[in-house]
């Protein structure tokens, strides 16, 4: 095992990672841009360094810089958590180069998972639906006419670098095609400097379920059972919750099935997660796989009690997964609400400042993940994530109850957050009776203007 793990991340995951380590008798180097010197998670580390300017490219993205501290930190491990990093193979080559176990998916995986097209292959390989489309990239606007009249407008052009909701467009005619198609292009070409993009059937109102995958070294994979993330506004989701409400077992077990052949036809080993669309006919289709953590991972501990990150780390060490696939059992029901610092009143724009007050909620069955305490500064370089209140209960019901309580118990001051809108979201009857989908925010609940 490891005996020094480097965090390079920020925030509640930076804080998460570091208590993992911990739990596990490891030390923990935290590393921080100039816009978070000082920040409370910082304090928990065995010991911070500076790598850089505000700017994530100099600082949380500076390759060079995080290599060399963890070689001067005598760390042997680095956590990338989500974002940033996390996701990229060079990165991971290049730890792994230096002798840095880097504690995520094998490079070879990495690349044949990174971008949406590509997985779609590996998806169709191991006999994993995947949504209709151009089953590859699109170059000309002729050739996207072609496949678009073919599987049916409405359609999605998707950027295969895309990440974070950015790079589609919705498609319901050649003309908004024409348009669809250089809007993703440009905007996938500035976020991730790669303008490629490919076709998909736009589904109609489908619910996102994904499945928690973890794999070792040994060729061993399990699934940790599914979250159902349908709640989106902006193609960012708001709301997570295990088990997905309203899917018919056989269909869960087939989807974790799939999900758990997939990791395998990739060579994956640690975390990962299967993206799905499921339609209102529940057949469901493969979407693309985030080879990272991923912000609702909690979820999943709740409701499995493995404790994702920590087995991160050991598989990543080499050891064996402590679980065998039938020793994972879905208990309880789980949800889990993302507090942003937003202002729902101004079309959500960030809102930084300095918190004044912070009363998070608590009791049986309340989690909660923050960096954040009374006196913190939210810098506005960076997500906008300042809180993860889960709760855990026996039924879906109860934990609607202990949501909407602590939702109430939770005060925030000096800051704007999501926190009202949250309030409204576990009141909707639709949402109560678990009849949602990815549009239904922006749908029934908040038009665009
Ligand atoms: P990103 O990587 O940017 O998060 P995803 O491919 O994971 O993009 O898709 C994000 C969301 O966009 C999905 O959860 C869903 O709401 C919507 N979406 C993606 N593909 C389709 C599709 N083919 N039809 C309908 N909605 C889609």
């Amino acid at each position: 095992m490891f005996n020094r793990i480097l965090v390079a991340n920020r925030g509640e995951i930076a804080l998460r990672v570091i208590r993992a380590c911990h739990d596990l008798g490891i030390e923990a180097v935290a590393v921080y841009s100039e816009a978070d010197r000082g920040a409370p998670w910082l304090d928990f580390a065995d010991q911070a360094v500076c790598i850089g300017p505000a700017v994530s490219a100099q600082s949380y993205l500076n390759i060079p810089r995080i290599i060399a501290t963890a070689e001067k930190t005598g760390a042997q491990a680095i956590h990338p958590g989500y974002g940033f990093l996390s996701e990229n193979s060079k990165f991971a080559e290049q730890c792994r180069d230096s002798g840095i176990e880097f504690i995520g998916p094998p490079v070879g995986a990495m690349d044949r998972l990174g971008n949406k097209d590509k997985s779609k292959t590996v998806a169709r390989a191991a006999k994993v639906p995947t949504v209709p489309g151009s089953d590859g990239l699109v170059e000309t606007e002729e050739q996207a006419k072609k496949f678009a009249n073919m599987v049916g407008y409405p359609v999605l052009v998707k950027a295969s670098a895309g990440g974070g909701g950015r790079g589609m467009r919705v498609a319901r005619d050649d003309a908004s095609l024409a348009t669809g198609l250089s809007a993703a292009r440009a905007e996938a070409e500035a976020a991730f400097k790669d303008g490629s993009v490919f076709l998909e059937k736009y589904l109609d109102r489908p619910r996102h379920v994904e499945v928690q995958l973890i794999g070792d070294q040994h060729g061993n994979v399990i699934h940790l059972f599914e979250r159902d993330c349908s709640l989106q506004r902006r193609h960012q989701k708001l709301v997570e919750e295990s088990p997905s409400p309203n899917l018919p077992d056989s269909v869960r077990q087939e989807m974790c099935a799939a999900a758990v052949r997939l990791a395998k036809e990739a060579g994956y080993y640690n975390a990962g997660t299967c993206e799905f669309l499921v339609d209102q006919q529940n057949n469901y289709y493969f979407i693309e796989v985030n080879a990272r953590v991923q912000v609702e991972h909690p979820v999943t501990e709740l409701v499995t009690g493995v404790d994702v990150i920590r087995e991160q780390i050991r598989v990543a060490a080499g050891e064996k997964l402590r679980y065998e696939q039938k020793d994972v059992q879905q208990r309880g029901h789980a949800i889990e609400v993302r507090i942003n610092a937003e202002d729902p009143a101004h079309d959500f724009r960030p809102s930084a400042g300095t918190v004044k007050t912070w009363r998070p909620p608590g009791g049986p069955g309340v989690r909660i993940d923050s960096h954040v305490c009374a006196g913190y500064r939210v810098p506005p370089n960076y997500d906008s994530m300042v809180a993860k209140l889960l709760v855990h209960q026996p039924t879906r019901a109860e934990a609607f109850a202990v949501m909407r309580r602590c939702l109430r118990e939770f005060v925030v001051e000096g800051i704007h957050t999501t926190i009202p809108i949250l309030k409204t979201i576990f009141d909707n009857e639709d949402f109560i009776a678990g009849n949602v989908d990815t549009t239904y925010i922006e749908r029934v609940m908040m038009p665009p203007k």
